[in-house]
């Protein structure tokens, strides 16, 4: 962030503004209605062969725009004191071969909580992909240390790693360092972000992100329309120009950094294209 810049995009991600106590029709709590969907504490499954645990409420930024602003995490959680229970109704899933590690962010996990909750996924015999969302290597990339990475190298599953960064600032030196251990250490390293009104709603910020992933070694995977969570309004930019901005970005990058615009959309098999 830059000192003294109201507007600068990573300020705004994090900065709590009056605006957000708007209240704006159509955004709600729970825009995803995930309660409905909850297999039991923290456990999520909308979409075949993928189950997706929030294992814990904390994040390294608590984003404004974040689609979990309200979600019961002290309730939702698989990992306090009932880990067992999870990975039990885990065994009993036929058709799931991956796990997602969500949150709040897995990585704000001790090494020793964390270690335990991936080998005890990693040992269950349909589990072939082991996947974490993290905004820890952005924020703080030296959480990416030994203790970590010697958690992830003692997996037999394979690791995807997806990143959070919405702006090409938010890739520094020491994110494409933490980058390279992550890579190094065997995982796929992707990002997602979301499309924020203000901050990376152009194609040049976009193809600015994407060419600055690129370079950390990571590829771009979705570009999120912001969900409808009550005191985010304020970021939303409209399909319309949504999709203006995509065309513009196709027009400039090669096809593998351009992110797939989509849409969360309750009771969708996957998530919707746009
Ligand atoms: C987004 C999401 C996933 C992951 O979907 P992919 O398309 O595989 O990235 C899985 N489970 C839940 C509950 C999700 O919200
Ligand atoms: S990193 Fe993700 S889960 Fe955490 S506050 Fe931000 S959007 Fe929400």
């Amino acid at each position: 962030m830059k000192k003294g810049d109201a507007n600068d995009p990573l300020l705004l991600q994090c900065l709590p503004l009056s605006v957000e106590d708007q209240v704006v029709d159509g955004y709600t709590t729970d825009p995803l209605q995930e309660s409905s969907y909850m297999q039991g504490p923290g456990i999520l499954q909308k979409y075949h062969g993928r189950v997706l645990l929030t294992v814990t409420g904390a994040c390294a930024i608590h984003c404004r725009y974040c689609f979990r602003r309200h979600f019961p995490y002290a309730e939702a959680n698989p990992a306090a004191g009932r880990f067992e229970e999870t990975l039990a109704w885990l065994r009993e899933q036929e058709d799931v071969s991956e796990i997602i590690l969500s949150g709040g962010d897995p990585l704000s996990l001790d090494d020793d909580k964390l270690g335990r909750i991936l080998q005890g996924i990693d040992r269950l015999p349909r589990i072939r992909t082991l996947r974490l969302h993290t905004r820890l290597p952005v924020v703080i990339p030296e959480r990416i240390d030994a203790a970590f990475l010697g958690n992830l190298e003692k997996l037999s599953s394979r690791v995807v790693v997806v990143i959070h960064a919405n702006h090409a600032n938010e890739i520094d030196d020491h994110v494409r360092q933490a980058m390279g251990r992550l890579r190094r250490a065997g995982a796929t390293l992707l990002n997602q972000s979301v499309l924020l009104r203000s901050i990376n709603d152009s194609a040049t910020a976009l193809a600015a992100l994407g060419e600055a992933l690129f370079a950390a070694g990571v590829l771009p995977y979705y570009l999120h329309q912001l969900d409808p969570v009550q005191g985010a309004s304020h970021f939303a930019v409209n399909d319309a120009r949504a999709l203006k901005i995509i065309a513009s970005l196709r027009a400039r990058l090669p096809g593998y950094l351009v992110p797939r615009l989509v849409r969360e959309e309750p009771g969708g098999a996957a998530k919707t294209p746009l």
